[in-house]
């Protein structure tokens, strides 16, 4: 059996070989929230597929927003969320000990946001400078007193850097790299960027991760590539540099994150050798994998649909709880609007008052809103601090639907004992 190709050449390899393997139908942008005065407007939509390089095994979308309407201002601001600050501090210190970084080196990070994963150098008195194509987030991190370019990292940015601050020990990019339109002028401008014994680290979502968690809700426009170690690895190579260690990180419901650079300036460790094995183990480089995770979406749609149905029709009330980007994708993927999930509530006054992009359920201040019987999960990598923040809601007859990794109904029953006992 095959499926159509995309009418695309790969992002990594070029060359026409994508298979499509999932069709999440025709999306708006996730992360345009519509405001009150648009509600009455049809917003545009867009192709949402994912296809499977034959010739180099990546993951990719074939559909491009172009990233000045993408990024010019940009919602999320990382240092508002306390998991994450928590991890850059663990990250920036791990990193300095490991590549013995002192004072005289610069640290590069490519999308820095607000400028929280570089503060987290502050301690070691390192030279930092950020990159951030966002305006608004960029005029945040300089406030703070990040030094940050504003501007899309590309081989252009890499000499404006070479020719002021100089070569950079370490270039880091968290969640980022499958946003970027320009893969390979990325790739280059970290390659002139970095000293001969330097590293870059990188953190992506796993697509090893989604498959196994059936985390299709990652896909969206935004994120154009969907990595493996393999994959990385293909894009890595062709511009002379080579992943030297790899791992695991717990951000996002599982991240991976590649240390690279240029070949023999570091040993290679036993975890990417391992790794290596454990994907060609659980066929990710084999399309009849994908084609199995696409059936498993369509199995999770069928199921949650069902549930919110039941719960609607014993007049019972869902609430989403939060409204990020991914709860985009799964509301419009499975045509789940306000009929089955009343409001979105939210912490973020900027997001109050709008509606989700295409499901368009309110957007409403958690604050100023009664609890629903239920609250459907939609930031579900987040769920661990939840459950601590909303442990009388679940104990006082609440439930969180969790559609990822595996659709479940949490209540007071499922809390872990240490938890109740308090
Ligand atoms: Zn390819």
């Amino acid at each position: 059996m095959s499926s159509p190709m995309l009418d695309m050449e790969c992002r990594v390899c070029g060359e026409r070989q994508v298979e499509l393997f999932l069709d999440l139908g025709a999306q708006p942008h996730c992360n345009r929230l519509i405001p009150p005065a648009l509600a009455q407007v049809a917003e545009p939509k867009f192709p949402l597929r994912a296809g499977f390089c034959r010739a180099c095994t990546l993951v990719q979308i074939d559909h491009t927003i172009p990233k000045e309407s993408m990024f010019r201002d940009y919602p999320y601001v990382s240092g508002t969320t306390r998991t994450l600050v928590e991890h850059f501090r663990d990250s920036a210190a791990r990193l300095v000990r490991r590549y013995g970084l002192g004072p005289d080196d610069l640290v590069v990070d490519i999308g820095s946001n607000d400028g929280t994963w570089l503060k987290q150098y502050r301690p070691f008195g390192l030279r930092t400078l950020g990159v951030e194509p966002a305006g608004n987030v960029a005029a945040l991190a300089t406030e703070a007193g990040v030094e940050t370019l504003n501007r899309f990292f590309n081989a252009e940015t890499a000499d404006v850097i070479l020719a002021g601050p100089g070569r950079a020990r370490l270039v880091t990019a968290a969640g980022v790299f499958f946003h970027l339109e320009e893969l390979h002028s990325v790739v280059e401008g970290v390659a002139r960027l970095l000293t001969p014994d330097g590293t870059f680290c990188v953190q992506a979502i796993y697509l090893g991760g989604m498959v196994e968690n059936t985390a299709f809700d990652q896909i969206y426009h935004e994120h154009l590539c969907y990595y493996t170690l393999r994959s990385l690895e293909e894009l890595f190579g062709r511009h002379g540099l080579a992943v030297h260690d790899v791992g695991l990180v717990p951000v996002h419901g599982g991240s991976l994150e590649v240390h690279v650079g240029f070949p023999g300036a570091h040993p290679v460790s036993d975890a990417v050798l391992a790794m290596r094995a454990e994907e060609e183990r659980r066929g990710y480089g084999r399309i009849e994998t994908y084609r199995a995770f696409a059936e498993n979406v369509q199995a999770l749609g069928r199921d949650l649909r069902a549930l919110l149905e039941r719960l609607r029709a014993e007049g019972r009330r869902v609430h989403a709880y939060g409204a990020p980007a991914k709860g985009a994708t799964l509301l419009n993927a499975f045509g789940i609007g306000p009929d089955l999930v009343e409001c979105a509530v939210e912490r973020n006054p900027l997001k109050f008052d709008t509606l989700i992009p295409g499901a368009r359920i309110p957007i409403v201040d958690e604050a100023a809103t009664p609890r629903p019987d239920a609250y459907l999960m939609l930031a579900w990598n987040f769920l661990d601090e939840f459950l601590a923040r909303e442990r009388a809601y679940l104990e006082g007859g609440g439930q969180f639907i969790v559609p990822v990794p595996r659709l479940r109904v949490i209540g007071a029953a499922d809390l872990a004992p240490t938890d109740t006992a308090r």
